[in-house]
């Protein structure tokens, strides 16, 4: 147990009630899977979601505290992954009172990992546009067809999965969101090796997949709007500054084996593997970039003095306009499409980052390894910001596309808050049958 005599005091009941939980039941000799199921079941995982579900009904400004709670006191964290931050308040929104029993809790205590079955070929942005099959077999649906750029697919025991099920339905209509065992014959995922040398993302490939009728989350047909719950609260997780969603110090789920290791390892490895860079390096860059422009002299360059300038204002505007939506959200109110501005100024910083955090490094920014057993060997010949730093630099092109392009932000910007003409293109109630196909 933790010594908490510098602990500050704590300011609200929920605040108390959990470093009471903390002082009696963070155990770092505990399993990952034992931690994450007192934290789950205690309400601590989800603290945002509804108390019926796991949660505790917290605000996500106050479900937040919670979460830097528990990282000071030298605890391991919720799960994270895509169930908690996409699955999980889907299900909250459109789940059966089953799905949410079984699914949540699955989800809050870690013990199974979800990935997001949406993005086809040549239906990413155009996701509606998406031609997997789900046809109806007595008291089971048979899925057929294929995913790309799945994160976390590889460690995924289910899968959030929109498949077209009414192919005379306009586009939009003949969609249907299930959750899916990703542990079939029917599924086959394949590792997509990034720029990055590392593969957080896979194609899959579904043939004759089966899933229960069960297993569909909100109506038949209608899982074009369950898709968007799922992408607003992408949307919103991808705030400016934050990193891929995926990321985080153990990984929940079956596959990936970390639930029968010791949760303090995790705690106290955390700097050793957020050293790999990755996803998990985006937030922060600053700093880094900051003492590495200072430790190379490229911090009396004018030109990097400015752009760190830069790359700190921005970060700023970010941070407080993060705080003006939160204070809107709190008072009921809602300032429209400024989730989709965060989302562009993400982008921004990351760009920066990534040019600015090459620039200081000069060529030791080129020494990286492609290859997990080369990854040790560079750490050895160069610090380990120089690793961070070239890796985020590598990994700087995902964010501005997943959650939505950049491009997409700005139409959406354009079409929704601006009231620009949309797009042409063919009616919105065409059956998707009759509509061109890519390819
Ligand atoms: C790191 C990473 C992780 C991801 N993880 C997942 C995941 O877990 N699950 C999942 O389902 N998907 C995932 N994705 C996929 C992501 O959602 C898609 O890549 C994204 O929606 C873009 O689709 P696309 O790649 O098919 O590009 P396309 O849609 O083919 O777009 C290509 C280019 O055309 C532009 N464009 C397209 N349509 C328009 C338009 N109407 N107006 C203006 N410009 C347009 C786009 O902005 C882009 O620049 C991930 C992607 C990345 C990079």
């Amino acid at each position: 147990m933790t010594d908490t005599a510098a602990r500050p005091a704590a300011t609200e009941p929920y605040l108390d009630e959990l470093q009471a939980f903390l002082d009696s039941e963070w155990d770092p000799d505990l399993t990952v899977a034992a931690w994450w199921e007192k934290l789950g079941t205690g309400g601590w995982a989800a603290p945002a979601w509804p108390e019926a579900h796991y949660g505790r009904g917290l605000s996500p400004a106050d479900a937040g505290r919670v979460a830097k709670a528990i990282a000071d006191h030298g605890a391991l964290g919720a799960p994270g992954g895509l169930g908690l931050l996409l699955a999980g308040p889907t299900i909250v929104a459109h789940g059966s009172d089953e799905q949410k029993e079984v699914w949540l809790r699955d989800i809050v205590t870690g013990q199974k990992g979800w990935c997001q079955l949406f993005s086809a070929p040549g239906a990413g942005t155009d996701l509606a546009g998406l031609n997997s099959r789900a046809v109806r077999d007595g008291e089971e649906w048979i899925v057929n067809g294929q995913k790309v750029w799945t994160s976390a697919g590889h460690v995924a025991d289910m899968g959030m999965l929109i498949a077209r099920t009414d192919p005379d339905a306009p586009k939009h209509k003949g969609i249907t969101y299930f959750g899916i065992d990703m542990h079939q014959p029917g599924i086959e995922v394949r590792p997509l090796k990034e720029m990055t040398g590392r593969a957080l993302f896979n194609e899959v490939f579904l043939t004759d997949a089966r899933t229960p009728v069960d297993s569909v989350i909100g109506d038949y047909g209608q899982g074009w709007i369950v898709a968007n719950t799922t992408l607003a609260f992408e949307r919103a997780g991808l705030g400016a500054g934050s990193g891929h969603a995926a990321a985080s110090l153990a990984t929940p789920g079956t596959v990936a084996g970390d639930l029968d290791r010791r949760a303090g390892d995790f705690v106290s490895g955390a700097r050793r593997r957020g050293s790999g860079g990755g996803p998990g390096a985006l937030g922060g860059a600053y700093g880094l970039i900051l003492q590495t422009a200072k430790d190379t002299g490229q911090i009396d360059d004018p030109v990097i003095r400015q752009q760190l300038m830069r790359l700190h204002s921005l970060n700023e505007i970010a941070r407080i306009g993060g705080q003006r939506l939160k204070a809107e959200k709190k008072a009921g109110r809602d300032i429209p499409g400024f989730g989709n501005m965060m989302k562009l100024a993400m982008s921004d910083i990351l760009r920066l980052s990534r040019d600015l955090g090459l620039a200081v490094l000069g060529p030791a920014g080129t020494v990286h390894s492609y290859f997990g057993e080369g990854r040790d060997a560079v750490k050895d010949v160069v610090p380990p910001a120089t690793t961070m730093l070239t890796e985020m630099a590598l990994f700087a092109r995902g964010p501005p596309i997943y959650g939505g392009t950049d491009q997409i932000q700005k139409n959406i910007i354009g079409e929704r808050i601006l009231g620009l003409p949309k797009e042409p293109g063919p009616a919105r109630d065409t059956p998707y049958s009759e509509l061109p196909k890519n390819g």
